[in-house]
């Protein structure tokens, strides 16, 4: 059971204290505070476990400080979409950009910061087609301990400067150990906070449950969970709950494809049909990408790439989030040159998603028009 308390309580009030003494009295239930500090209003949540089937929500309705009881009814405590009276937040807001269920960013970059150069070209890009978002990798998980690993903290300092000049908010960037969380906030800082970060946890790190604690416990910066590409959805929504429930509720879900050869040509299988059924479940905003589902630049006859065809599908689908490799010469792209799409094909796969998009919002007021939907 979740009590949701009136905005900016304060913990040290006399109404917070008597609802703890109160909470404190109830037998064989323990509780968990969440508090959320945003620049306007604290949120604070209070999540019961134990025997809460002997609760009331009418019985707890009437507690000091609170002003709404949501009874669980999905294993995603936290990040569920609960049956009863659970119209909790399903958006966020992050260093001026807004993450929701029912709005679209794209983040188009690169996979892997190979140079200034390929990253400035990205950004001003980037800039002069309106977007204020970008992917850039500096820690890749590789396959082989051969393979480029990536820049990691040596390029931070030319990733974020170059944001800042061209106006980009957000970059979301792989981490793959809880240090790289510290290297990037202090990279940040050396910038003056030129740009914002959103954690990106790779498909391979999905479970990797002490990583996800860490960037759990941090509320500075959002995350982005992949799911990971070989287990189930349930598990890994499970794994975006861990980051949840250490604290961190800035979450967006990205679905990539799945390991199997039955996906075959594509890189994975695409499981974009999930978009929906993450929203229903769950209010963290979806992502897509399309570029790592595929892997490959292979065009259909009618002229669009796959990786086109199936950014679209997600969009289409209601997708809130696209993440899409680019490169200025793919051909010398250090990681996954096969699947980027050149800097000069950026205005057409926007306005490709742009289309997708409207045709997603149309869908979705006829779906509200239906007298089955009231
Ligand atoms: C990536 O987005 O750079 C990446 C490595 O993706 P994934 O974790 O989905 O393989
Ligand atoms: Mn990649």
């Amino acid at each position: 059971m979740i009590l949701v308390l009136e905005p900016n309580v304060h913990p040290e009030s006399v109404d917070y204290r008597m609802l703890t003494s109160q909470l404190e009295r109830l037998s064989n239930i323990s509780y968990r505070v969440h508090r959320e500090v945003g620049s306007e209003v604290t949120l604070t949540e209070i999540y019961l476990i134990g025997n809460t089937a002997a609760l009331t929500v009418e019985q707890m309705q009437v507690l000091p400080c609170v002003t709404k009881v949501v009874r669980v009814s999905e294993p995603y405590r936290v990040l569920g979409r609960h049956k009863q009276g659970d119209d909790r937040a399903s958006s966020f807001e992050y260093n001026g950009v807004r993450f929701g269920q029912d709005n679209l960013n794209v983040f188009a970059g690169l996979c892997a910061v190979d140079s200034r150069e390929s990253v400035e070209a990205m950004m001003k890009a980037l800039r002069d087609n309106g977007q204020v978002c970008t992917r850039m990798g500096a820690y890749k998980p590789r396959t082989s301990p051969y393979a480029f690993q990536g820049f990691g903290a040596e390029c931070l300092p030319y990733v974020f400067e170059l944001a800042g000049k061209y106006g980009i908010r957000v970059i979301s960037m792989e981490v793959t150990h809880e240090s790289h969380v510290d290297e990037i906030r202090r990279a940040l800082e050396a910038t003056g906070n030129a740009t914002g970060v959103m954690l990106q946890i790779g498909t391979r790190n999905t479970q990797n449950f002490e990583l996800l604690k860490q960037v759990g416990r941090q509320q500075q910066f959002p995350v982005l969970i992949k799911r990971g590409f070989g287990i189930t959805l349930d598990e890994s929504l499970n794994a975006a709950e861990y980051l949840a429930t250490e604290g961190n509720r800035k979450i967006v879900f990205c679905l990539r494809g799945m390991h199997t050869n039955m996906g075959d040509p594509h890189r994975n299988l695409v499981d974009f049909a999930h978009v929906p059924v993450v929203k229903r479940l769950t209010r963290m905003p979806v992502a897509v990408d399309p570029s790592h589902s595929v892997g490959l630049r292979a065009r259909a006859p009618d002229g669009l790439l796959d990786i086109l065809h199936v950014a679209a599908q997600g969009v289409i689908a209601g997708a809130n989030m696209v993440l899409v490799d680019f490169h200025p010469e793919p051909a010398k792209a250090l990681v996954d040159g096969p699947q980027a799409l050149l800097v000069s094909e950026l205005p057409h796969l926007l306005a490709d998603i742009a289309i997708a998009r409207e045709a997603y919002e149309k869908r979705a007021r006829l779906a509200r028009e239906q007298p089955s939907a009231r």
